[in-house]
């Protein structure tokens, strides 16, 4: 077949480290050049390649091995979890199908009747394997419960959009106990340290047909290393939450912080370009208000806002006015901080500030430590800790601290008496805000800077309902698939309740990990 290199099925396989467990690409010497006729000198052989090892990756590996394939997952950190270890470990798990595939197509709603890019079939595909989540969850021997139902009422299928956390410890780290222990006690290799760099493609033919995916190189600390992966590649890398050029191009305001882990640098859309993949939905992420404090490099959630409903906090933007009702989910409120003021020729909401008073204070950190099981930083119970470094701005007056805000005092002034006017009678004209309409009327006053947060961003390479990449003439790449928050496939600009990124990432894991495993090898 002209364009195409002969790549021998056998010839180049060099050495193959370990058996089960946990191993190390550094102990293989050879850098994967092009033998002397201009194939790749493998290194290493299995079937199924995963790239990074979070609930996307775990949950592909588990499957393809139980399908019988000879699985290597490669994660470029020093540890797994990724973004999943750090999440409050909330999963999706419709009660059933039509009703999942309602409340999805209702929270993917543009203007006029139409959708965001995501069709109804493909719901209805995803749908079919969601409603399995609670079940396979338990059956690697987690005891999840029921936590919460779809955030919009009003949408039809709220009632069947449903998630779960596990029950023991329910946090990412309980979550992830269950899926690490399921790949340990399968014998799946997991190598850390190891980033995949590189795919190895054979390039499209003269025929019309699309680039195959043969393995990858991965980065070991000799240099790097050949993974012929026989049957495919299957990219788990999460997001880019920590890639500057991608959310200054992509995401609607900036910045935008992470509060997740940092291993996210949007490594498979630049692995995945490779093989000529189509795009989607790199605007779209699950978001939050978060705090960012200068010494530590990922941000915290806002409790400030989580905790809105029963808390007094008002948040108004740079020119001190409020601008939402504080009090609704996390990433409608998160999201209104994109919004531009064309006339003023700038994003007044980004950052914003939490304003709060001495009864807020003192009733729970500001911030939400992450991981959330296990946090890197401690926030201290009243805040006290942040105040005295500075992070959090204090002053007696409201006068006062719009000042240190660099804020018009007369407008703050007028943005809080307002406010409490509300308060009193029990309603907010203005933002509609129902819950927690607690004056702000007990000095001293508080403010810290808010941003939007990252859960996880959600676009990258397109994909099917097959969880197989398209590339841009929209063709299937040969043994290429994607999951997780590398290319979130449920959902597009509107993140539709807590649980469905990782509900996302069980769903799509399992689809691209059986149909990885059932290709042929090459
Ligand atoms: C604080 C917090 C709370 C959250 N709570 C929830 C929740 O309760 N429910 C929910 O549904 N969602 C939640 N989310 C979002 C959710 O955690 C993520 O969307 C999801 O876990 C992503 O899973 P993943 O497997 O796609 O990526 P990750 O779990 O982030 O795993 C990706 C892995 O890939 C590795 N990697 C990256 N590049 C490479 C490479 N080139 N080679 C090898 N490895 C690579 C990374 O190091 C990382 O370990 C939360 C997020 C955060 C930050």
């Amino acid at each position: 077949m002209s364009g195409r290199k002969d790549v021998s099925r056998r010839g180049f396989i060099r050495a193959a480290a370990g058996g089960a467990g946990v191993a190390a690409l550094g102990g293989l010497a050879a850098a994967p050049k092009a033998a002397a006729n201009g194939e790749t000198a493998w290194d290493r052989e299995c079937d199924v390649v995963v790239v990074g090892y979070g609930g996307a990756g775990a949950t592909a590996a588990i499957t393809a091995h139980d399908a019988g394939a000879r699985v290597v997952i490669l994660e470029k950190g020093g540890e797994g979890g990724g973004s999943t270890y750090y999440s409050g470990g909330f999963f999706v798990s419709p009660r059933d199908v039509a009703g999942a595939v309602d409340y999805l197509m209702d929270c993917a709603r543009a203007g006029d009747g139409h959708h965001f890019d995501i069709d109804r079939d493909d719901l209805t595909a995803w749908a079919e394997e969601a409603v399995q989540n609670e079940p396979w969850f338990r059956s690697l021997g987690g005891d999840p419960f029921v936590s919460l139902r779809g955030w919009y009422a009003d949408a039809p299928g709220a009632d069947s959009y449903v998630t779960w956390q596990p029950r023991e410890n329910p946090t990412g780290v309980g979550l992830w106990q269950v899926l690490s222990r399921a790949v340990e006690e399968r014998g799946i290799e997991v190598v850390y340290n190891a980033p995949g760099e590189r795919l190895v493609t054979r390039e499209a033919a003269d025929d019309g047909s699309p680039v195959e995916v043969l393995g990858i190189v991965a980065a070991g600390a000799d240099g790097p290393v050949a993974i012929r992966a026989d049957r495919a590649v299957v990219l788990t890398c999460g997001g880019f939450d920590y890639n500057e050029t991608l959310k200054q191009s992509y995401l609607r305001s900036y910045p935008h912080y992470s509060t997740g882990h940092p291993g996210n640098t949007g490594d498979a859309i630049a692995l995945a370009a490779r093989a000529g993949a189509a795009l989607w939905r790199l605007t779209g992420t699950s978001a939050n208000l978060c705090h960012k404090l200068p010494d530590v490099p990922v941000a915290f959630p806002s409790q400030l806002q989580l905790n809105a409903m029963s808390l007094s906090v008002v948040l108004v933007n740079r020119q001190g006015r409020r601008f939402v009702n504080e009090a609704l989910n996390y990433d409608a409120v998160a999201k209104s901080l994109d919004n531009f003021d064309a006339v003023g020729r700038a994003f007044q909401n980004n950052p914003c500030w939490c304003v709060f008073d001495e009864k807020t204070r003192v009733k729970a950190p500001a911030g939400l430590p992450v991981p959330i099981g296990n946090p890197v930083y401690q926030w201290s119970a009243d805040n006290s800790a942040e105040i005295e470094k500075g992070w959090i701005v204090r002053a007696d007056t409201v006068a006062e601290l719009a000042g240190r805000m660099e804020i018009e005092p007369a407008v703050l002034e007028a943005t809080i008496s307002t406010y409490n006017e509300h308060c009193a009678r029990g309603s907010d004209p203005d933002f509609g805000r129902a819950l927690g309409l607690i004056p702000l009327d007990e000095p001293p006053y508080y403010a810290l800077k808010g941003y939007p947060g990252l859960w996880a961003t959600g676009g990258g390479p397109r994909i099917d309902r097959q969880a197989q990449v398209l590339d841009v003439a929209g063709r299937a790449v040969p043994r290429l698939y994607v999951a997780g928050s590398a290319s979130s496939f449920c959902f597009s600009h509107l993140y539709p309740l807590s649980g469905t990124a990782i509900g996302d990432c069980f769903a799509m894991g399992r689809i691209a990990g059986r149909n990885a495993s059932a290709q042929e090898g090459w």
